[in-house]
């Protein structure tokens, strides 16, 4: 008895609740158009100005990255070969085969995975001729699935 009655309680009690709530919500979009302009007016405004600022912002990360590999390696790469992504907020350029990739104040190399090379890993910041350095000659970065080959093995 009690479990037949346990079963039938959430079968009746939930139901009238989604109706009501339909019919209260199915007024509003007809008069949705109006009420929505000033919503999209203070984005529209923000987003604007968000893309005000940008060309600024951008042109300056190009710079910053030129100055700083002018620093590094002393060659300031043609700002025209810079890609600057405008969504991860990054700029980068290929000298010679190696990637460099500014980031979040940071300088730092791309590289692929060193076993299958379909991954591309960013290195530790590079703040010195020294740092350049070890990620060219020392880091090796890897995919967790990709472990090195065991030398005993061949
Ligand atoms: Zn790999």
């Amino acid at each position: 008895m009690d479990t037949a009655l346990a079963l039938t309680m959430p079968r009746t009690l939930p139901q009238p609740a989604p109706v009501r709530a339909l019919r209260s919500v199915a007024p509003l979009p007809a008069e949705q158009p109006a009420a929505t302009v000033p919503t999209t007016d203070w984005r529209s405004a923000a987003i604007a100005a968000y893309w005000q600022d940008q060309p600024d912002a951008f042109s300056a990360m190009v710079a910053d990255l030129r100055l700083r590999l002018l620093d590094l390696i002393g060659r300031a790469p043609d700002a025209a070969a810079v890609i600057v992504d405008r969504f991860a907020r990054t700029a980068q350029v290929a000298i010679d085969g190696v990637i460099f990739r500014l980031q979040d104040q940071d300088l730092v190399l791309l590289r692929g995975c060193a076993a299958c090379g379909l991954r591309q890993y960013v290195s530790p910041p590079i703040r010195s001729r020294a740092d350049l350095g070890y990620a060219l000659a020392i880091w090796e970065p890897r995919c967790p699935d990709c472990e090195p080959e065991d030398p005993r093995e061949w």
